[in-house]
């Protein structure tokens, strides 16, 4: 007998079938469980798919005509069935985030499990199933362990007392050694089930590398893989197996809830994709950087990595540690003392390692902060004379400077002094960058680039002259007025370098455009590890994680930008940015104490008295916090209300606000009911990219339910609305949940 079976398929939120519950069902002579992969006929294609749960879809599915429905084409069953946690994961992510689950579920698997058959699939299995027999199992850590310092001690007791049930925020200060907590907690849970399996969490690719290598000095290569989207289709397919894992049944039986799965991987190290990673035994969850925007998806269902490792937490009763300097604010306001209604556990450790060996070192070993009063220096000076001092002095005694500016190309925009022109892009509303080096107009909305003009293309005059300055820039300017240093011979404490001779000061420059080729990034980060560089220059890109050993002065070259933004969030990122490259000033508190004195970071600024500078000089992150959700309460905004965006894309304005308006008309009797504001459509930040017009429309209430609940009802209106005249111009529209940039 022919069983039907509701099976998730890759559609689009935009789809009939999405609106029907998400799955589509087919025929199988046998009777498969929920989570095994199949692949199905749709149409003329054969597509991944897998069988789902029929309670949760069965509500809304059509009414079944078994004549209709076609077989599968085959089921992956060499594979154990992806478990019922993952499952509801992805149900819970499609829900959320207003996306289909189909989507969600096959995103969240390997792009080429997609091609495989079910026989390349049991081979690929067996194979690596040899490969994973003959690796070496170390039972113990690899090396000497380094002794914890009081405030790890301190915050793994906690961890160790276990309540699964609450996540840990780690507030722990750049340095503080919380990379050792994580080795720890998960070295603790291996001691207690040598099956378990924790999953670790970063931000960034190029975080990746120096993880891993942590990770598997410590506990075998055998034991750890990474998952993120710089690696290749076949890598990220073998990660991903290990880490589902392998049925230890002959493998014959249809059931695999019967066959118990056995993985080799304990470890998965990734960035935000990984929070879907198939881990059968998960029981811990690391989110290190918890702040940091990138774990937000941009496109497709717009997850938070973050929030999400906090409901799998749960889903899995796993223990979840969100780790930070500077955590984001939602996280920090829920680690508020409990009986204030807080839900997470806050764990500080406010001091570099070290650095209470040092009584001298201050503030906890971090980093003096100095504000440089830019309306007190040279007229349109990119450099402060005492600031270039600091810089020539640290380089004379052989230590390595960090100058930071947010900005890649050599100048953000080219101006004719004649007749006002400026180097607009067409497609978009935005200028474009001048790069010197290849003497090109970029524009780094949509890419579109052409070769400096000679003359003004308004007027031809050739008196046109970049504008304000970026990190190309900076470089060579530094390369000038620092042309008469010398630095040392010798080798600098800290660093992995072999005894150098004296010479001129060697300028490095970290960014966007000169990483752009695999490994150009791993080779000038070691460059500069193996103190073969005195100054790096460069964007956000070093600022994070990184664990330099010899930078001793860090200068910020022009943040108060970002001080008048009217993003509410902007004042969050860029204290936390501060923070962040701050943090990368003076790690070797030994060396410091060596030196007889601190390290430092520059803060160039016409607003030295800026609230936010002065908790920064303080190194104070509670009263930076504390006085921005004061800000956040009074304004209503997040934590304290909850917010979705609704953005839409079309060849004029008018056409992406006529349907944003005509969804808001469609949805005000409902969003009077459940007490929610839909604001008004309004264009966005840089309105026009690439030739298309782009809207948003805010929509925000103070319970999280009652926005779930509107978003969700409103959907289907949002999808009946591309079929009338005022949907007619729309060519993309996308419900942003929690959205990040207003
Ligand atoms: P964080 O992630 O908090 O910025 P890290 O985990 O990178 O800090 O630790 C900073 C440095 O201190 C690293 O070089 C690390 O190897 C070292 N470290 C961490 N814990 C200890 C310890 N208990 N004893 C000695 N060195 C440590
Ligand atoms: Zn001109
Ligand atoms: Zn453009």
């Amino acid at each position: 007998m022919a069983h039907p079976l509701p099976i998730l398929v890759p559609t689009p939120a935009h789809s009939a079938i999405h609106l029907s519950g998400g799955t589509l069902t087919w025929l199988s002579e046998q009777a498969l469980v929920p989570g095994t992969l199949v692949r199905v006929p749709l149409g003329r294609r054969v597509l991944l798919g897998i069988v789902w749960d029929s309670t949760t879809a069965a509500a809304d599915t059509p009414a079944i005509d078994a004549d209709k429905l076609r077989p599968i084409a085959e089921a992956l069953t060499a594979l154990p069935p992806l478990s019922e946690s993952w499952r509801r994961l992805v149900d819970f992510t499609a829900r959320y985030y207003q996306r289909s689950a189909g989507e969600v579920a096959l995103a969240a698997l390997p792009p080429a499990l997609r091609e495989l058959s079910g026989e390349q699939l049991a081979r690929r299995l067996k194979k690596q199933r040899r490969t994973s027999l003959k690796a070496p199992d170390p039972s113990a850590p690899i090396g000497p362990l380094p002794t914890l310092t009081a405030e790890q001690a301190t915050a793994l007791e906690a961890l160790a007392k276990h309540d699964a049930s609450a996540p840990f925020l780690l507030f722990g200060a750049t340095g503080s050694g919380k990379t050792e907590v994580y080795l720890r907690a998960v070295q603790d849970l291996l001691a207690r089930d040598p099956q378990a399996q924790a999953l670790v969490m970063v931000p960034e690719i190029n975080l990746t590398p120096q993880l891993e290598a942590r990770f598997i000095a410590r506990f075998g290569a055998a034991r750890v893989v990474s998952l993120h989207s710089g690696m290749t289709n076949p890598q990220r397919l073998r990660s991903w197996l290990a880490a589902h894992g392998d049925l230890v049944s002959d493998g014959e039986s249809d059931n695999h809830d019967r066959g118990t799965v056995v993985s080799p991987v304990r470890i998965v190290l990734g960035t935000r994709m990984a929070v879907f990673a198939s881990l059968p035994r998960l029981q811990l969850i690391v989110v290190d950087e918890e702040h940091d925007p990138s774990y937000k998806q941009q496109e497709g269902a717009r997850y938070s990595a973050r929030d999400l490792a906090v409901y799998r937490g749960r889903l899995e009763n796993a223990q979840v540690i969100l780790g930070s300097a500077t955590p984001s604010l939602e996280s920090w306001h829920h680690s508020r003392p409990a009986d204030d209604g807080g839900r997470y556990v806050r764990l500080a450790m406010p001091s570099r390692v070290g650095a209470t060996d040092q009584p001298d070192a201050p503030g906890g070993g971090l980093p003096l902060v100095r504000r440089v009063d830019m309306r007190h220096q040279p007229k349109g000076a990119v450099f402060s004379p005492p600031l270039l001092a600091a810089m020539r002095e640290r380089i004379a005694r052989g230590e390595q400077c960090l100058v930071f500016l947010n900005r890649r190309g050599y100048a953000p925009v080219l101006h004719c002094a004649e007749c006002e022109w400026k180097s607009e892009c067409p497609h978009c509303s935005a200028y474009r960058v001048f790069h010197k080096i290849d003497r090109t107009l970029r524009c780094h909305h949509c890419g579109y680039t052409e070769r400096v003009p000679r003359a003004c293309p308004a007027c031809g005059s050739p008196d046109i002259r970049p504008i304000g300055r970026g990190t190309e820039q900076i470089e060579e300017q530094l390369a000038q007025l620092l042309a008469d240093v010398q630095r040392p011979a010798g080798t600098p404490a800290g660093t992995e370098a072999t005894a150098a001779e004296a010479g001129p000061v060697r300028i490095a420059r970290i960014d966007a455009d000169t990483t752009r080729h695999k490994g150009e990034l791993e080779a000038q980060l070691a460059q500069v590890h193996q103190g073969e560089v005195d100054v790096l220059v460069g964007t956000q890109m070093i600022a994070k994680g990184h664990d330099f050993r010899n930078i001793t002065l860090v200068a910020v070259i022009n943040p108060d930008t970002a001080l008048f933004s009217s993003d509410f969030r902007a004042p969050e990122r860029l204290f936390s940015l501060l923070m962040q490259v701050a943090g990368r000033a003076g790690r070797d508190t030994e060396a410091q104490a060596r030196a007889g004195r601190p390290s430092e970071v520059w803060v160039q600024t016409e607003q030295p008295a800026h609230p936010l500078y002065e908790t920064l000089k303080q190194h104070d992150y509670p009263a930076f916090a504390a006085q921005q959700l004061q800000e956040r309460e009074q304004a209503g905004l997040p934590p304290f209300s909850f917010q979705a965006l609704v953005r839409a894309e079309a060849r004029t304005q008018e056409g992406a606000q006529a349907f944003l308006n005509a969804a808001s008309t469609l949805g005000q009797d409902a969003a009077a009911q459940l007490a929610v504001t839909v604001y008004p459509a309004v264009p966005m930040s840089v309105q026009r990219v690439a030739n298309v017009e782009r809207a948003q429309m805010l929509v925000e209430s103070a319970s999280r339910a009652a926005l779930q609940r509107f978003l969700s009802d409103w959907q289907e209106t949002l999808h009946a609305l591309r079929g009338t005249p005022e949907g007619q111009g729309i060519l993309r529209w996308a419900v942003d949940v929690d959205p990040l940039a207003i």
